[in-house]
């Protein structure tokens, strides 16, 4: 199952690399071009890569700050679930009466 999650984590860090690589490139490909001005087919295309990868790196910031707070929650249930219980007198008497 470890493998597993392993295994897909790597798949989808490759897939996100390589799509803000391939933006990244793009947008350096096509930045030295000979501009026509307003309407301009590469500008466009350069638009469209940067956006994708502003889009992308807005995403991963949030997944990554989501995963991290549910992370930190799970860490603080789990101690408070193997916290030790105080003795109490109450508490003895409930123990010794079972
Ligand atoms: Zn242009």
């Amino acid at each position: 199952m470890k493998g597993v999650r392993r295994t897909v984590a790597v798949i989808f860090a490759l897939i996100v690399f390589f799509a803000m690589l391939s933006s990244a490139v793009t947008v350096i490909a096509h930045g030295d071009h000979q501009c026509t001005g307003a309407g301009c087919r590469e500008c466009r295309v350069i638009w469209a890569a940067a956006q994708n990868a502003r889009a992308l790196g807005v995403v991963l910031t949030a997944v990554f700050l989501a995963l991290t707070a549910l992370r930190v929650r799970m860490v603080r249930r789990l101690r408070n679930a193997f916290a030790p219980v105080p003795r109490t007198p109450v508490r003895s008497k409930v123990l010794l009466l079972d």
